[in-house]
């Protein structure tokens, strides 16, 4: 820490300074300038003359170090893992997915939510069982009903549970049931919570406060450090700004921030961070692209019926096409789960696998070979229609997607279909505004 004198400050004044960095045990190294005086304060604890800034004849202090020393990368070089349960979150332990409803509804509710999150790959189970709500008028929870209904999940499941806990006398109850214990956004600054969260063995999470800056959130994770627990996951959730096309803007970049500034895990919640279903996908994927160790996300059976943030859950369907993309960005790889990384039993079973995968492949190839035929078909169907005509007919290809609606029967949905054989007529689409952009271009007029 530098203590900056005002120019003309006095003997005394300086002197004032220096007694008062040495009398808590600091160092005070003092530098007289033709034109003003500084004081450099050396020590553990700087917190102890924060007041330095108050006394005559100062002008500034300014912090050399970073008030937060068990948090900063400054002082621990190496990443933190955080072991939940038997999950590891951190240091290079894979993306790791938290999912599961905002709020414990009921015993179906869960065990369906957590069994659907699990078979996805998700790998720590979530459910709010006492809810701080923006408004108090909102459902608050189930209470301690949820917590036990959250153990019986985890032994159903083997999945561990992070749950949120707004009292500090809550900590001993939740160290009962859950594996991680969650502070929400509007408890960041809760200071008796975060002491009793540090004096827990479970692991925390700690959410980043509605309008709180990283300084403060780091500040606010020293102090549970400090109190005694080592395993600490910061989440980002978003903040309060001025824009209201979402319910929070959620701090991408905060990620890539505390990176330079923290050894602690970090975690993103895109649910909250935005509020719209729609958008949390598109979050994930950028959260998990800019280096977040894990991801919270909000899931319900039926959403438009939640008690709470129904609007920003992700149904099972739209959770599962979430990690399908992530395990297509490779965000997330099996590996404890998925038997593709176990060798084939050598019994039956192995083999059937590798003869079915065979004749996907198989299919998968011809299926390509098809669509290149049909497109070859679609651009002599242009030629002989004329390269300026756009070449396709609106009439057959809303046959065609009747047809593929009304389906074949077999697994897949009429929707399905439909995805498909859209797919097909619009790249073949494409195709053919190639061949008019170049044809065109070459002076081909190409009419049969
Ligand atoms: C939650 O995760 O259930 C929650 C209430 O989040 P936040 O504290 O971020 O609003
Ligand atoms: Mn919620």
């Amino acid at each position: 820490m530098i203590v900056v004198m005002r120019p003309g400050a006095t003997r005394e004044q300086i002197a004032q300074v220096r007694h008062a960095v040495e009398e808590h045990g600091l160092d005070a190294f003092v530098s007289e300038g033709e034109e003003r005086t500084v004081i450099g304060v050396v020590g553990t604890d700087l917190e102890q003359v924060a007041h330095l800034g108050t006394l005559e004849g100062v002008e500034q202090v300014v912090r050399i170090t970073q008030p937060y020393k068990l948090a900063s990368v400054e002082h621990h070089h190496e990443r933190t893992r955080v072991r939940v349960g038997d999950v590891s979150v951190g240091n290079g332990g894979g993306l790791v997915m938290m999912a599961g409803p905002c709020a414990v509804e009921s015993r179906d509710q869960l065990l369906q939510t957590a069994h659907w999150v699990q078979r996805e790959g998700a790998r720590i189970l979530r459910g709010g069982a006492f809810k701080p709500r923006s408004s108090p008028y909102s459902f608050q929870g189930l209470g301690m009903p949820a917590l036990e209904l959250l153990s019986e999940a985890r032994a159903e499941t083997g999945l561990p549970v992070v749950s949120e806990v707004v009292d500090a006398s809550q900590v001993q109850a939740f160290d009962e049931h859950v594996d991680l214990l969650q502070v929400g956004a509007r408890n960041m600054h809760n200071f008796v919570l975060l002491r009793a969260v540090g004096q827990s063995r479970k692991p925390a999470l700690l959410k980043r406060g509605l309008s709180a800056t990283i300084d403060e959130w780091l500040l606010a994770a020293e102090y549970v450090l400090s109190s005694g627990n080592p395993n600490v996951i910061l989440c980002e959730r978003g903040i309060r700004t001025f824009e209201t096309a979402t319910r929070n803007t959620l701090d991408l970049s905060a990620v890539p921030v505390l990176r330079g500034q923290t050894h602690l895990p970090i975690v993103v919640d895109p649910s909250h961070g935005t509020g719209q279903r729609s958008l949390v996908g598109p979050m994930a994927l950028g959260a998990a692209a800019v280096g977040a160790d894990g991801l919270l996300i909000e899931v319900h059976p039926d959403p438009p019926n939640a008690k709470s943030d129904g609007d920003q859950s992700l149904s099972f369907a739209e959770f599962g096409d979430l990690m399908d993309e992530l395990r297509r960005l490779q965000f997330v790889r099996d590996g404890t789960h998925a038997e593709a990384a176990q060798p084939a039993p050598a019994n039956s079973g192995g083999r059937d696998l590798t003869a079915l995968r065979e004749q996907i492949d198989g299919l998968d190839e011809r299926l390509a070979a098809l669509l290149q035929e049909r497109a070859i078909l679609a651009l002599q169907v242009q030629r002989i229609r004329g390269l300026d005509s756009h070449g396709h007919d609106v009439a057959r290809e809303r046959e065609l997607l009747e047809r593929a609606a009304r389906g074949e029967a077999g697994p897949l949905t009429p929707e399905e279909l439909t995805t498909v054989f859209s797919a097909v007529v619009r790249v073949s689409r494409a195709a053919q505004r190639r061949q008019a952009s170049t044809g065109v271009a070459n002076g081909i007029e190409g009419r049969a």
